[in-house]
Formats: C-alpha cells, sequence, structure tokens
C-alpha cells in the first residue's frame, strides 16, 4: 500500500482476484444487493431476456461464481416455455469457494448434483481446456472479464468454444459519460462503497480493488473493438448500456 492505492502487477493479478474473492464468497449475494440496491438483479434478468435461452440451448457460463446467471437462464427457460427440455448451463468459475456456494444454492433448488440441466466446474476464462472447439451455443461472462488478467484472451477463447451461430454475450460494469451522473457515481464508488465493505463484510481491502478494477476496465468502444478483433460480428455499435453506462451488455456473433 502506497498513499492509498495498492499497485498491481499483472502476474501478481490473478492471486490478488482470487483472494477477494474467497474473502467475499459467503457475503456475495448479500453485498451485491446491498452495493447495487437491488439493481443487479435488474440487469442480469435483461441480461437473460436480451439472450432469450430456449429448451435446447447450450450455454456456458464463465466466471459464474455463485451461479446466478445460470439459474436464471434455466428460470427463463421454465417460465417462457413450460420446461427445461434439454437445454444446459455449465458454470464455470477461476474460485472453488464461490463455485461451492453455487452447488449449495442449486440443490436448495432442487438440481441434484448430477443434474442434466446445471454443472459447475473449475476452471480459467483464459483456457477453458476442458471445453471442446466450437461445442457451446451461448456464452455468457457477467461481471467477470475485469477481473481476468488478459481481456482478449478471455474473448478470443470464448470465440474458440461457440459453435458458428453462437453467440457472446457480456455484461460488466462500464463507463458513464453523463458528467453530472458521473459526479454522483464517482462519489459512491470511492466515499461509500469501500466503508459500505469495511462495515458489512469487514473487508475494506476487497471492495476497494472491486472500485478500481472498474475504472480499469476498458469503456464500452474499446471493449466492443476487442470483440470484432477476436472475430465476432457484432450488431449496431455493439452494446447496450445499463443505467447510463453504470453497466453494458457487449455481444457478437460467430458466423
Ligand atoms: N457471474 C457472477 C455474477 O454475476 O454474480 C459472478 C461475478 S463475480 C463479481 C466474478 C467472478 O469471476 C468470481 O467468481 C471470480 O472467481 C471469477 N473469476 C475471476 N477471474 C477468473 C478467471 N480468470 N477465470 C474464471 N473465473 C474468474
Amino acid at each position: 500500500t502506497h498513499f492509498g492505492f495498492r499497485t498491481v502487477r499483472k502476474d501478481d493479478k490473478e492471486t490478488l482476484v482470487g483472494e477477494v474473492f474467497r474473502n467475499v464468497a459467503d457475503k456475495y449475494d448479500v453485498m451485491n444487493d446491498f452495493m447495487s440496491g437491488g439493481i443487479h438483479r435488474l440487469w442480469k434478468d435483461h441480461f437473460i431476456s436480451s439472450i432469450a435461452p430456449s429448451p435446447t440451448t447450450q450455454l456456458l457460463d464463465v466466471a459464474g461464481g455463485t451461479g446466478d446467471i445460470a439459474f436464471r437462464f434455466l428460470d427463463y427457460i421454465k417460465s417462457r416455455h413450460g420446461g427445461l427440455g434439454s437445454a444446459n448451463v455449465k458454470v464455470v468459475d477461476i474460485n472453488p469457494a464461490m463455485l461451492q456456494v453455487g452447488r449449495e444454492r442449486a440443490l436448495k433448488m432442487g438440481y441434484p448434483a448430477d443434474s442434466p440441466h446445471i454443472s459447475f466446474h473449475e476452471g480459467n476464462a483464459e483456457h477453458l481446456v476442458d471445453i471442446p472447439d466450437a461445442s457451446v451455443d451461448a456464452y455468457t461472462i457477467a461481471f467477470g472479464i475485469r477481473n481476468c488478467t488478459n481481456v482478449d484472451q478471455v474473448v478470443r477463447e470464448a470465440y474458440r468454444v461457440l459453435k458458428p451461430g453462437g453467440r457472446f454475450t457480456c455484461l460488466e460494469f462500464s463507463s458513464v459519460h453523463n458528467p453530472l451522473i458521473r459526479g454522483v457515481y464517482d462519489l459512491y464508488s470511492f466515499q461509500v462503497i469501500p466503508v459500505l465493505g469495511q462495515l458489512v463484510a469487514n473487508d475494506r481491502a476487497s471492495y476497494e480493488y472491486l472500485v478500481e478494477s472498474i475504472r480499469k476496465f476498458p469503456p464500452q468502444i474499446e471493449f466492443a473493438r476487442m470483440i470484432q478483433d477476436a472475430g465476432f460480428t457484432v450488431v449496431g455499435q455493439g452494446w447496450e448500456d445499463l443505467t447510463f453506462g453504470v453497466a453494458a451488455i457487449h455481444s457478437g456473433f460467430k458466423v
């Protein structure tokens, strides 16, 4: 720590991220609600609707953590189509503690450990070693890609595992452009979030890291370019802003 700023070397990032999510795994879901005032739920619901999965969709949810996206995916198909059919989601995350929370949630929701619809796997978004080329219909990554060391490698790996016609969709914090709203948002991020992290989770450093990682992530247009550089075809500008750009959904098709 140097004048309150932690400088992170690239090769240390994976270790640091591991530590952060090990620290927050138990309280992760409660803290999300608390910090975002529940808005992350609306973003995630919208994210799933924009993918519009069907009872045949094979989804790979990377950095899937405690299963928020996976459970929404299954709920959406059940409520829209009246049943799950052969729908399947594989949740991949680098952190065993997050996956464990996800597995327990799955059991509570009535999905056994050997469910044909959902499974949890340890793995790195940059090298999805157990996922064959052109094997999934849809790839999602929500609030995970900014934690990865090589973002462009993650996007290229997504391209590799998708079937032709498949779609990459990413939900991530992004950049607020309206100066007034940006002022309020900065105040909240830098002044309020670390204090809430201290008070509620007794862990100020992890929440300082989260805020810092949001600031370092490339703005909408740059990330959209990275997606195209990996080979994806984007529709329109390639992203949709949510809540003034606090978050954004980027997507691209492998044609
Ligand atoms: N997708 C979930 C959600 O939206 O609630 C979890 C998001 S959580 C903020 C970020 C997740 O990314 C953590 O579970 C962390 O372990 C995972 N992660 C970080 N780096 C990763 C990597 N290189 N490969 C796979 N997962 C990673």
